[in-house]
């Protein structure tokens, strides 16, 4: 019996979870596999915050809070968007939610009415067009082409906005890509949106400070001041400082929407966890220095890998300027056979097939909304690198025509 509602049958299972299920299961079995599909850093939480997440456990902070955040994580926050993004807000422009997922949903939830249109630039990110399904609404996909560095044109933006959008959608440093906004790009789109007042903007910062050969940052409401009452910022921990199980997304934008968004947590999630709301007011304010190594090291193994797959006949790369994946072109590669006499007919058939048959994990393109594409992680150890590249080049000479 399956007495699921509607609105829970319009979700798509998540890609990057069940291709990693399937790559756990075949390694129980005994298979040697080597997964770069996980979507988060291969490094720890750094010590010192998670010292401030033991203190708060051995110190009693482990009751409920203020739905939407502790006064003293709203303050971590406040200045965190001071200091990198030259933006000011009050705790009442401050939300803190379990997760950057969360706080998307809240917005999302507090906002959509069935019949509204969200416009969101492909490939990206598999959760927000089907949050934006769940919430009643339609995804309206605008596709970026590699050849335009997976980025959106003005007037692209300029074509797809109607009486009926709610929401434009922006992530950069880009999932999957690893595009990256420049201040110019940013207010061009500015320039468009000026004109639409009921539309609302929603920027995902969650991969910042993960940039490469010194590309600068920017963020929409920093860079075009007059969206600032109808932009939502969005951060959180998971990617910059590895605290992906600790649960902690956060933004600023209109009191009104921050508003709407704890009445939804206050019915629903609570507040996210105490100890870790403690652990990410230590990483906000706390030394930051470490992030300079680690983004050393994951531009050192992109370079490794893009030097590996370049010669590799069949695929074809772009270099990523930010975030820790490849978006590999393997649309060349399709049609063809592979040596276990599977056909590959699309992205998700040749990421089925470079698992069974060489253990090689990565996401399809499909589940970013750009098929003929799969997504490779580099945020792993040098040697389960270039073990994976020799697998998938080996895979790819040996295919078929
Ligand atoms: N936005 C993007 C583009 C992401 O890739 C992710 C996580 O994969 C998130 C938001 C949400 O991260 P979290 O819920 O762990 O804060």
């Amino acid at each position: 019996m399956n007495k699921l509602s509607h609105r829970v049958r319009v979700l798509q299972p998540s890609a990057t979870l069940s291709i990693s299920q399937k790559a756990r299961a075949l390694k129980a079995q005994g298979r040697d596999i080597v997964s770069l599909s996980a979507g988060e850093p291969d490094f720890d939480t750094p010590v010192h915050i998670r010292k401030a997440g033991c203190a708060a456990i051995e110190s009693g902070k482990t009751r409920y809070t203020n739905v939407d955040g502790l006064p003293e994580l709203k303050d971590a926050v406040i200045g965190k968007f001071r200091r990198d993004n030259h933006l000011e807000f009050t705790p009442v422009q401050i939300s803190v939610a379990p997760g950057g997922k969360a706080i998307l949903f809240n917005a999302l939830l507090a906002t959509l009415n069935p019949g509204d249109e969200v416009i969101l630039p492909t490939p990206c990110w598999v959760s927000t067009p089907e949050i934006v399904k769940f919430c009643g609404a339609k995804p309206v996909f605008l596709p970026c082409t590699a050849h335009d560095g997976f980025k959106l044109r003005p007037e692209a933006l300029a074509a797809a906005l109607t009486s009926r959008t709610r929401w434009f959608i922006l992530n950069s440093p880009c999932n999957p890509t690893g595009a990256v906004y420049s201040r110019a790009e940013l207010q061009a789109f500015g320039a468009i949106l000026h004109q639409y007042t009921d539309v609302l903007v929603l920027s995902d910062d969650i991969y910042e400070p993960i940039r490469y050969d010194g590309v600068p940052f920017a963020t929409l409401a920093e860079v075009v001041p007059s969206l600032q009452n109808r932009c939502l910022t969005m951060n959180g921990v998971s990617k910059a400082y590895a605290m992906t199980g600790w649960r902690i997304g956060y933004a600023g934008g209109p009191e009104w929407l921050v508003k709407g968004m704890a009445d939804i947590m206050a019915q629903s999630t609570s507040n996210p966890s105490t100890i870790s709301q403690w652990a990410a007011v230590e990483a906000l304010n706390g030394p930051q220095g470490f992030l300079v190594d680690w983004v050393k090291s994951w531009q050192k193994r992109r370079d490794l890998v893009m030097k590996a797959l370049e010669p590799v006949e069949g695929l074809s790369i772009i270099k990523p300027e930010g975030a820790f994946y490849l978006f590999v072109k393997c649309q060349d590669c399709l049609g063809k056979t592979t040596t276990g006499g599977r056909v590959l007919h699309d992205d998700i058939v040749f990421a089925e097939a470079l698992l069974q048959e060489t253990g090689v994990a990565l996401v399809p393109g499909t589940a970013f909304h750009s098929p003929g594409f799969v997504r490779l992680s580099f945020a792993t150890d040098e040697a389960t690198l270039i073990e994976a590249c020799n697998r998938l080049a080996l895979f790819c000479q040996s295919l078929k025509a």
